[in-house]
């Protein structure tokens, strides 16, 4: 892999190509690694098959292949099958299946993306249990769906359920039954910030395609959802929800679970890179200036890692970020960028406002969190809620001090599937809010890497 770049981005999504794209037609010399084997991140990845066709709307396929395109034109190598475990300043180290690799660039972007977040209960590690983003995934890239023609139960709340419940509507997957663990008052409140979504007509009429398709089906629709659980000896056999304090029974293996997405910000937690709270979906991120500049110099962030807005937006961010990076390495002129950028910026900023709504309307519950005593939270330590409430009772109460007593968050994920949970168990026992306990940060590295690999990077 070349070294010495202007400008290395971590992540082939919209964002990465995006800012890959634009920092390229500045002249920069440019580089782009991601984990996988093809480009274009959680939304756009495979799009040139046909079968995305039946899954993405037609102005967003129409993005998304516009950007692959000019991305492949635009000339920036990319690294397939790359992880980003490591680094020290601009200086990143990669794994690939034939080598590890120290790449030092003057600037590096971070578009790492978000992932779902992570919520515990029980019965949640058993065969059968999926959460709405893999299941949709499997769909993307195979055109499978997770039980077949067996029916499923779905529940959460957030927007990938939508998708993902017409594409079952449309295969002929039995639906049982909707569980809602949203507050209802949110989605009332949420209705004050609706008209944001007019900003961006094509997008509420997408909304509202999947919502008829959903209610025609007439899918039995659960509110008020206290606790779920999946029950079964190998694997699902059943689903037990709690509403009102009663318990009911569905006969399913298959289970799908959406709680909203999160900002991946283990990267920027593990730089100190300062971070914001955002108090309504309990989520931290990176605290950036509109181009993506962090708190870090020459360290950048852009698409979903630095806020949830989405596929498109994402693009707008990577776009500004990738000019950004080369106004300040004084490539062109800070007045060229700013007229490249408007166009981007404003495109940008309409999306935002118009995805804010989501905001409101799947604010998470913290109710998701009352966990069980003996389920399992940390499911690379196998660490359960009650071993982690008996440190906080003993007065552990900072994320790295129970992480230290219990190992919850010291397995191979280094705490992405159950730092978010972890925080918010701290939170119930102490009472504290949990903006103020504070985050559970990752330690390099953040993927496997063998002893030897790292004694060559560092010898
Ligand atoms: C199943 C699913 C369906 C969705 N459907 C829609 C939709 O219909 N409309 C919509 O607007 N949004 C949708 N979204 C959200 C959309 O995918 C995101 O908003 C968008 O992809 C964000 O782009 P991004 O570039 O910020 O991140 P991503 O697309 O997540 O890309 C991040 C990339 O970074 C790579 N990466 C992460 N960490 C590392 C590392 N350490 N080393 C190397 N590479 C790394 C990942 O492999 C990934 O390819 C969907 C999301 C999912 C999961």
């Amino acid at each position: 892999m070349a070294d010495n770049l202007d400008l290395l981005i971590v992540g082939a999504g919209p964002a990465g190509l995006g800012a890959a794209v634009a920092a390229k037609s500045c002249g920069l010399d440019v580089a782009v690694v991601d984990e996988y084997a093809s480009v274009g991140g959680q939304i756009f990845r495979n799009i040139q098959l046909p079968c995305i066709e039946k899954v993405l709307d037609e102005r967003t396929l129409g993005i998304g292949r516009k950007l692959v395109e000019d991305f492949e034109k635009s000339g920036v190598k990319f690294y397939p099958n790359t992880s980003v475990w490591g680094m020290e300043n601009t200086t990143v180290f990669c794994k690939s299946p034939d080598e590890v690799k120290k790449v030092s660039a003057s600037k590096v972007v971070y578009a790492t993306g978000g992932y779902e977040r992570p919520v515990p209960f029980k019965g949640w590690t058993l065969p059968g249990v999926y959460t709405a983003g893999a299941a949709e995934m499997l769909f993307r890239s195979a055109g499978e769906l997770p039980s077949g023609k067996e029916p499923v139960v779905l529940c959460g709340n957030g927007p990938l359920l939508l998708a993902l419940a017409v594409h079952l509507i449309e295969n002929n997957v039995p639906v049982l039954a909707w569980l809602d663990t949203g507050k209802f008052g949110n989605k009332i409140s949420a209705s004050l910030h609706m008209g944001r979504v007019f900003q961006d007509m094509p997008y509420f009429r997408h909304g509202m395609h999947l919502a008829m398709e959903i209610l025609k089906a007439k899918i039995p629709f659960v509110l008020g959802v206290e606790s779920v659980e999946a029950v079964g000896d190998e694997c699902v056999e059943k689903v037990v929800y709690v509403k009102n304090g009663k318990r009911h029974e569905l006969a399913a293996k298959t289970l799908i679970r959406h709680e909203g997405i999160i900002p991946r910000i283990q990267i920027p937690g593990a730089l100190d890179m300062e971070l914001a709270w955002d108090s309504l979906q309990r989520y931290w991120y990176p605290k950036t200036d509109k181009f993506g500049r962090t708190s870090l110099n020459n360290v950048y962030v852009a698409g979903d890692n630095a806020f949830v807005h989405g596929g498109e937006s994402a693009i707008w961010k990577g776009y500004v970020c990738g000019y950004a990076a080369a106004e300040d390495l004084g490539v062109v002129a800070s007045s060229e960028i700013k007229e490249k950028s408007l166009e981007y910026q404003q495109k940008m900023e309409l999306l935002c406002k118009a995805r804010d709504y989501l905001r409101y309307v799947f604010a998470p519950n913290p109710a998701v969190f009352n966990i069980p005593d003996d389920t399992i939270v940390c499911r690379c330590e196998c660490v359960t809620a009650g071993e982690i409430r008996k440190a906080v009772r003993e007065g552990f109460t900072d994320p790295r001090e129970v992480k230290i007593a219990t190992r919850s968050g010291m397995g191979p994920c280094q705490g992405r599937s159950c730092g978010t949970a972890l925080a918010e168990i701290i939170a119930q026992t102490t009472g504290m809010n949990v903006e103020k306990v504070g985050i559970l940060k990752s330690r390099q590295p953040f993927v496997p890497v063998t002893l030897a690999d790292y004694c060559a990077l560092h010898a």
